[in-house]
């Protein structure tokens, strides 16, 4: 008879993991604006749907591994060297790779809380104990000196998330640069940026200057948010070439796909980057509608230097979710702490705004 008891356990960081919770997805019936994932709410450009169509018709061969091509480009775009830089399956695999080249068990792993919810699963699934660390009272911004204070020895990597998800704050140059002068040269700092283009705060550091002048930096990117390809996962980290080289050897093969490179690539051609950045400039600018909206019904807003913004609504966060669905708005929860809101068409952000009123 079979044993019906017997199982294959997990690994005990695997079984203890938080799950991942994705932006609710518009589902079929009644039309929702989803400002749920802090994604590009225009559909893709002609030139990218093009590429994508072409590279479709190759899909029996297998991409090409190290994406040579968008490598090279991304290079170029970022003012680095090919060296520098690696392609992913999202900027999110590429956190969970170079945690993986570089945590050993029981390291530890400090980043500030809240923040993305991806963070605590990838430190776990590394191995490496999480070290969080409160977000500064009331602001929404990172505590850096906070985060400077509770590296020790056993610590390997921090996380910079700047914008920071889900409060939107960037951190200044100015205290990046204190923090910075603060951890050992050893210790990895992930400088994620994954909401770059949204930021016009001028306090703001230059990431490639930062990486330039610290070679413990490494710079994580993503082509899903500014760029509109979140469907397709295509991440890029840049970091000196021991430890790119060091990320590759750990990524799965093959992990971005060939449509997904043929999209990028098209992605960061001058013409489409030109289209691109104008639909981030509308968003940006939408963005500032949208804060002088909910300022002038009375929200006190953390400063949102990304493509959301954040409600500190505590206990009342669920009940106000539902409330945004059913008026067709679908919203981030993070239950008992507030909603993250993505900004979104000006069409969908007037709906959101009469939501927030409702709320007042
Ligand atoms: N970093 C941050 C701070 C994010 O908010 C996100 C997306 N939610 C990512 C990384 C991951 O983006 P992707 O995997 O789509 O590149």
């Amino acid at each position: 008879t079979l044993v019906e008891e017997a199982f294959v356990p997990l690994r005990q960081a695997v079984s203890a993991l938080p799950a991942y919770v994705p932006g609710a997805r518009a589902g079929a019936g009644a039309p929702m604006w989803k400002l749920s994932s802090n994604e590009n709410p225009y559909s893709p450009l002609p030139s990218v749907l093009a590429a994508i169509t072409r590279a479709a018709a190759e899909v029996n061969r297998y991409p090409d591994m190290y994406a040579e091509e968008l490598v090279g480009a991304l290079a170029a775009h970022s003012g680095v060297a090919v060296e520098n830089v690696v392609v992913g399956n999202g900027s999110v695999a590429l956190l969970s790779h170079v945690l993986n080249a570089v945590v050993e068990h029981g390291d530890e792993i400090v980043f500030p809380w809240r923040s993305f919810e991806a963070y605590p699963i990838a430190a776990a699934v590394s191995g490496g104990n999480a070290v969080t660390v409160p977000l500064e009272e009331g602001t929404g911004r990172l505590d850096l000196p906070a985060m400077a204070a509770a590296i020790t020895p056993r610590t390997r990597v921090v996380l910079v998330c700047s914008p920071n998800n889900p409060t939107g704050p960037a951190v200044h140059a100015g205290e990046l640069e204190t923090f910075l002068a603060a951890v050992p040269k050893d210790v990895l700092v992930v400088l994620d940026e994954a909401y770059l283009e949204f930021v016009r705060d001028p306090e703001a550091p230059d990431g490639i200057d930062v990486f330039r002048r610290n070679p413990n930096v490494m710079l994580l990117r993503t082509l899903s948010k500014a760029h509109g390809l979140a469907g397709l996962r295509v991440g890029y980290a840049i970091a000196e070439p021991r430890l790119a080289a060091g990320i590759r050897a750990v990524s799965t093969p093959f992990g971005v796909s060939h449509v997904a490179q043929a999209a990028a690539l098209a992605s960061l051609e001058p013409a489409t980057q030109s289209q691109l950045m104008a639909q981030v400039e509308a968003l940006v600018g939408e963005r500032t509608r949208v804060v002088e909206g909910l300022r002038g019904q009375g929200w006190v807003l953390a400063e949102t230097q990304a493509n959301f913004v954040w409600f500190d609504l505590g206990e009342q966060t669920l009940e106000r979710a539902a409330e945004a669905k059913a008026a067709g708005v679908l919203v981030r929860p993070f239950a008992g702490h507030g909603i993250r809101v993505s900004i979104g068409d000006p069409e969908a952000n007037d709906a959101f705004l009469k939501v927030a009123a409702s709320w007042r």
